[in-house]
């Protein structure tokens, strides 16, 4: 199983996981046209895609997705914040905040996350290529922990003291982020609280371009886990499977 990072950031969220036969869509805020380019227009091989909330740099293509015949799931607060044309609702899977539900071959279990919008959620993936994958983001910390977790994609969108000395005049906008987004302290207490004995893979990702450093971030989590730990940058192709080799 591969991950592919079609688009990651406030411009715009996409993840392929992929092996020969199939792949699963995570969110879709990126254009229809770079989602086809990463599976090499092979659009049928697109089991279904997942979307964990309304915002646009997760769920800009939501009607194109579904244009495209693939099957979209995500909560009705989710897609009550979309327009969708009604040609398109079959294709449309409605699933609850605290769910199981399958797409191909992926088994999957959704679960609230703390977001200023309606019914947003994370998922836990599970394919017997690659195990149990956690995907969290836009959430400002996360009210659960996990056991058996194979590979981690996490949110880490800024470093405190980056954002409390760039908007020190702007209170109303910082104060919207950290009641919506991950900082990289929150992301490694949550790291820290789970067990992450089989985990192969800790991607970060929805980095901010100007609240964060990059470098920075690999390193402190990669010391504090000992793990492997990418940042997550469109284009980044990982080998993400059930055991490192
Ligand atoms: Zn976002
Ligand atoms: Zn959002």
């Amino acid at each position: 199983m591969k991950l592919k990072v079609i688009g990651t950031g406030s411009k715009g969220n996409a993840y392929l996981l992929e092996n020969e036969q199939e792949a699963l869509l995570i969110e879709c805020g990126v254009s229809i046209m770079e989602i086809k380019k990463a599976v090499d227009f092979k659009v049928n091989k697109i089991s279904g895609c997942i979307v964990t909330h309304e915002h646009n740099d997760h769920a800009k293509s939501i009607e194109e997705v579904l244009k495209s015949g693939i099957p979209v799931f995500a909560t009705k607060g989710t897609f009550l914040g979309k327009t969708i044309q009604s040609a398109y609702w079959r294709r449309v899977y409605e699933i609850k905040q605290r769910d199981e539900f399958e797409v191909g071959r992926f088994k999957v279990i959704s679960f609230p996350i703390n977001h200023d919008v309606n019914e947003p959620c994370g998922y836990l993936i599970y394919h017997p290529d690659c195990g149990i994958t956690l995907f969290l983001t836009d959430t400002y910390y996360s009210n659960f922990t996990f056991k058996g977790l194979n590979n981690i994609i996490v949110e880490a969108n800024y470093d405190t003291e980056i954002i409390d000395e760039k908007l020190r005049d702007k209170k109303f906008l910082r104060d919207r982020i950290y009641k919506s987004h991950m900082n990289l302290d929150t992301c490694m207490d949550f790291l820290k609280a789970n067990d992450l004995t089989a985990v192969n893979n800790i991607v970060l990702i929805h980095l901010s371009d100007s609240n964060s450093h990059e470098l920075n971030f690999r390193k402190k989590v990669s010391e504090m886990t000992g793990k492997t730990v990418s940042v997550a940058s469109n284009g980044m192709e990982l080998s993400f499977n059930k055991t490192p080799f």
